[in-house]
């Protein structure tokens, strides 16, 4: 049996491994288009902090692992996905070749969204994503350097520790009423923004940007609240899209990703898809969405390995998973934090001391919750909404004071484990 994956991002790297353990003479071969060994893209504000080197960030640390699981590790791009021959095209070092596969895995993730404003494309402006935008930020980012970032959502978030580390003046610009919407509510965002303008960088939410032109060796920045700013280098945290452009007349059913079945199988047999590129069913709505986290790439790569290798396994759907250290303030949502229509909450801020905690219910089953400062309560949160328990009485007690959050969920697993026995 030969498996061919394309991609070596944590998906990629997950998958070969599952399906060596479960298939020890079965041929593997893991396609990369980048020039680094496998690495992990959450590593890079590490590297960006000086906390590690590059080798750091290197999913395997072991030069030799892929050569001991006789995983072949092919530098190539792949270009097109031809499922009637069971073959694929790859362009090796400038040359077109066919591969042919007797299951396939795509695991190509994302790549960042480059907005359509103008000047763009001018030097000193980068994405955070790749290794290689790493070192050209590490190298733009002295002592006293002007930085712009572009967006504050989860991976802008992420990079603004990394970038806040250094001794630079950073500004954040944010077209959302708040930071993180995608992940936290109004009040939490709006405290994020507080807590990061505490710590010395300057946020505008609200706000575009709307042109960008050189100024000598600067670059001048004109934003949609009428002010200007002069920056040095510009990083674009925009948000992402799927890598599924090679797969145009494939037949493979795409929209805004993959789309795959609980099995992590593609509409054509015998391909599957994993990670960041995928489309995959919500465990809380039941909707398809993109879960672009490494957690639920390393579970998907899991399962669609387990089925290429003569196993079952399906998922129960992806969990929305979402846990942010902004300048040393933890926050996290899970699942619906944003509630449904009819549905109830329960709410506690407290803004002097940036400690707030969102609980939202359907009927007395909880659904989604953020946290900001109280991390205590995020394994109680996660729990009870991943098992779906009826609360009874418990919800109540929760709109009361949410912090009970815990003594509901050990009451409710140790009431389980009792029906159990
Ligand atoms: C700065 C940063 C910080 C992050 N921090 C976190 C975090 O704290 N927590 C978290 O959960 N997630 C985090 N993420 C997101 C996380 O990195 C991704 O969810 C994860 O990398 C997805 O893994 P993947 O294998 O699906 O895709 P990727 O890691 O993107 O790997 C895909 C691979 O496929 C290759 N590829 C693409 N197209 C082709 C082609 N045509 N031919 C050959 N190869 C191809 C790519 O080059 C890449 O190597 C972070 C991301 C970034 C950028």
């Amino acid at each position: 049996m030969k498996h061919v994956i394309i991609g070596n991002g944590p998906a990629g790297v997950v998958a070969a491994e599952t399906i060596r353990k479960r298939s020890p003479h079965d041929q593997i071969i893991l396609i990369g288009a980048e020039s680094e060994p496998p690495y992990s893209r959450m590593a890079i504000p590490y590297l960006l902090i000086g906390n590690i080197q590059e080798s750091g960030t290197y999913l395997r640390k072991d030069q030799d692992h892929f050569k001991k699981l006789n995983i072949e590790l092919l530098q190539a791009k792949v270009i097109s996905v031809l499922p009637e021959l069971k073959k694929i095209t790859i362009d090796l070092h400038g040359q077109t070749q066919e591969l042919a596969y007797d299951k396939l895995l795509i695991a190509t993730g994302s790549t960042p969204i480059r907005p359509p404003i103008q000047g763009m494309d001018l030097p000193g402006i980068y994405s955070c994503w790749t290794l290689e935008d790493a070192r050209n930020i590490h190298e733009k980012t002295d002592s006293g350097t002007r930085v712009l970032q572009m967006g504050a959502g989860f991976i802008g978030c992420i990079i603004l520790e990394a970038l806040a580390s250094k001794d630079i003046q950073l500004t954040v610009v944010e077209m959302e009423n708040r930071m993180v919407p995608r992940m936290m509510t109004q009040t939490a965002g709006q405290m994020i923004k507080k807590w990061v303008e505490s710590k010395g960088v300057k946020v505008f939410t609200q706000t575009k940007v709307e042109k960008i032109v050189k100024e000598g060796d600067a670059l001048k920045v004109s934003l949609s609240n009428g002010e200007t700013l002069i920056v040095d280098t510009i990083i674009s945290a925009t948000g992402i899209k799927a890598n599924i452009e090679f797969l145009k007349g494939s037949g493979i059913h795409c929209e805004k990703g993959i789309f795959v079945n609980e099995y992590m199988q593609t509409s054509i047999p015998d391909i599957y898809a994993a990670g960041d590129v995928t489309e995959s069913i919500d465990f809380s709505t039941g909707q398809r969405m993109i879960n672009a986290i490494q957690p639920n790439a390393a579970d998907q790569a899991t399962i669609a390995a387990v089925n290429m290798s003569g196993g079952v396994s399906n998922s129960t759907g992806s969990f929305q998973v979402n846990v942010l250290d902004t300048l040393g303030l933890i926050s996290s949502s899970f699942g619906l934090w944003a509630g449904i229509d009819g549905g109830e909450h329960a709410e506690l801020v407290d803004e002097l001391n940036y400690k707030y905690l969102h609980l939202e219910f359907s009927d007395d089953i909880l659904i989604g919750a953020t946290s900001l400062g109280m991390t205590d309560h995020i394994g109680a949160m996660r729990g009870l909404i991943q098992t779906k328990v009826k609360l009874g009485h418990w919800k109540d007690k929760l709109l009361g004071d949410p912090t009970k959050v815990m003594q509901a969920y050990l009451e409710k697993g140790q009431e389980q484990a009792s029906w159990k026995t």
